[in-house]
């Protein structure tokens, strides 16, 4: 009974050209409910691509993506889309907050975009705010806060609609040794209470290492790490 399950699934960039790439060779991994995954591997492996697969942000040319009992792979644009919005949460390494909005305003309008009232998003904005440790700073744009700051807003974001899976791209590479080891607890903290599934690309294998389980990409396929 897997949240997140990935089968057989390939990419190939410029295929049929000179320049083809086959990155994703039949790469298998099912997320069990509650579990946080590591996924290693070197740069330009495929981490970003299949993290894109598994987030329907980008479709394999084989393979099957399903979440929960649900199969993914053949669905259209518009059934993707609410798939995503509604099951999937992305963290980057940058923040990609709106600068123009404040941090409470980038956690409450993907809610909005769900069709969530104002009065009931601004509550549970402040609330994983709060849950993060920087509810007094909910009023600041992006640009007052500090850099840890500002990925714990990307967090809060990423969760705003309640997903079952956390797909996240290197979440605090962007950030010092000290700051990152704090941001990744409290990534950690969230990911554990809310019972998310997560599937956190990292090349920190110290972080790595207190996750539940450490995979590879290794050649196109995900091997045991
Ligand atoms: P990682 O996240 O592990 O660094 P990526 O998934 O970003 O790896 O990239 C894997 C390989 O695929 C790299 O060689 C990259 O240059 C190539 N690649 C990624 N996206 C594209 C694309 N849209 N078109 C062509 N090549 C791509
Ligand atoms: P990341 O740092 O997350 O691995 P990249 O900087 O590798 O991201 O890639 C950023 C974007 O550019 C991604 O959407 C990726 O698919 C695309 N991309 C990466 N490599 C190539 C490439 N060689 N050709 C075209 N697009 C690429």
């Amino acid at each position: 009974d897997a949240v997140l399950s990935l089968r057989g699934i390939e990419k190939i960039y410029n295929r049929g050209r000179q320049n083809e790439i086959a990155v994703l060779k039949g790469a298998d991994l099912a997320l069990a409910r509650g579990e946080i995954v590591a996924l290693v591997a070197p740069s330009g492996a495929g981490k970003s691509t299949l993290l894109h697969i598994a987030g329907l942000l980008d479709t394999a040319d084989a393979g099957e993506v399903a979440f929960g009992d649900t199969v993914m792979t053949g669905l259209g644009d518009r059934r993707r889309t609410i798939a995503r919005r509604r099951d999937v949460g992305f963290v980057y390494q940058f923040h990609h907050l709106l600068p123009e909005f404040t941090a409470l305003e980038n956690v409450v309008l993907p809610q909005l975009a769900d069709g969530v009232n104002r009065r009931d998003a601004d509550a549970r904005a402040q609330e994983l705010l709060d849950h993060v440790g920087i509810g007094p700073r909910a009023g600041h744009r992006p640009s007052a806060m500090s850099g840890g700051e500002q990925q714990r807003v990307a967090f809060c974001r990423a969760l705003a609609n309640g997903p079952r899976i956390l797909l996240a791209d290197e979440p605090t590479g962007n950030l010092d040794p000290a700051t990152s080891d704090q941001v990744f607890a409290t990534l950690m903290g969230l990911v554990r209470d809310t019972g998310l599934s997560a599937l956190i690309a990292t090349h920190n294998l110290e972080l790595a290492a207190r996750m539940d389980r450490v995979v590879k990409l290794d050649q196109g396929l995900i091997v045991p790490g």
